[in-house]
């Protein structure tokens, strides 16, 4: 697939033009990159992930089609990115990672993050990561040895072994937590003051702002997380304007980095919206307004995502410096922080 067969409409390239053009720069750097082939989801379910991503034209979400997306939503720009698997539950995860590392060698700008998993012995997980310049380790809620993949703690999902790991060849965990609360969890918030201290020299990367999706979470944990110098936030599939504000506002700018949750999350053609304590990805087949009084397209997730940022930057009076940062200085600088000295 090139640029030209991505389905982009006219409510896409008029948000584009009018609203993001002018605020995105023209060097990016994606810190949240998801690549994968859809068959190494081993489950049998017709209606599982690796099908439903299959039939969305999601089979080879390799580099090529990663650039070919870039291509179309961010045109004229160059973009690199920290790229790792797709964590399905059933995951083939030693052939998500073999996947991943060999996109990432097509593109000397970006670099791979491995799926790891409790059970993983460390041994191979520190052979896999000096083997192929690996820079992060990716875990994840579904695979929690507890079993709940709801109210799991960090080391129920990444287990100290593996941390150990991190810590020995300094590398990026890029976490997305977990429990009802995310960031605004005790639980939570204690783990990562005694996780941030215990392994020093790993850089925790808090996806979807530290999964605070709803701004009153992170009014609550931003000014304890900013506190922690290896805590950092990425901005992916965050869609609300205010959640953005007080991370620029309060937390640590020069820690905040430029995320779409690709492929696909940032283009599924919908918003995440926030109300009352939760949260959910809106979408045009799952809603019933009445949108005859409007125009009712709606655009990617990660249009909805820039149109925030810009709005939050612009309230807090960003530098273009500062901008360059927030989409590439920031990730360069959190890039070489990795590797053991
Ligand atoms: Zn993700």
């Amino acid at each position: 697939m090139n640029a030209t067969a991505i389905p982009m409409r006219d409510v896409d390239r008029q948000i584009w033009a009018s609203e993001l053009e002018d605020f995105v720069p023209l060097r990016l750097y994606d810190v949240h990159v998801h690549l994968f082939r859809a068959g190494l989801d081993r489950s049998a379910d017709p209606e599982s992930a690796g099908r439903r991503l299959a039939a969305r034209g999601f089979a080879e979400a390799g580099m090529a089609l990663w650039r070919a997306w870039n291509a179309a939503l961010f045109p004229g720009r160059e973009v690199h990115g920290t790229c790792m698997g797709f964590p399905f539950v059933e995951a083939d995860i030693a052939g998500m990672n073999a996947f991943v590392v060999e996109q990432v060698r097509q593109d000397t700008g970006s670099a791979a993050v491995m799926l790891v998993r409790p059970g993983m012995a460390p041994e191979d997980v520190d052979a896999f990561v000096r083997r192929n310049n690996v820079i992060g380790l990716k875990p994840y809620r579904v695979y929690s040895a507890t079993g709940d993949v709801v109210d799991c703690r960090i080391t129920d999902f990444l287990p100290e072994e593996l941390i150990e790991v991190a810590e020995e060849h300094r590398l990026v965990v890029v976490l997305h937590l977990a429990r009802r609360r995310a960031a605004a969890d005790e639980l939570n918030l204690a783990d990562l003051r005694r996780l941030s201290r215990r392994y020093p020299h790993v850089q925790w990367q808090l996806a979807h702002c530290a999964r605070c999706f709803i701004p009153h979470f992170l009014e609550l944990a931003v000014g304890p997380l900013s506190e922690l110098e290896n805590v950092w936030f990425d901005t992916s599939a965050v869609c609300e304007s205010d959640v953005f504000d007080i991370l620029l506002r309060r937390g640590p700018r020069q820690r905040v980095m430029f995320g779409t949750d690709n492929l696909p999350a940032g283009v599924d053609r919908g918003k995440y919206i926030a109300f009352g304590y939760a949260w959910a990805l809106l979408t045009e087949d799952n809603h019933r307004f009445d949108l005859s009084h409007c125009q009712p397209d709606l655009t990617w997730v990660v249009y909805e995502s820039l149109r925030g940022l810009r709005r939050a930057a612009e309230r807090n009076g960003l530098t273009p410096a500062e901008i360059e940062d927030l989409f590439y200085g920031n990730a360069m600088r959190l890039r070489g922080m990795v590797g053991r000295k």
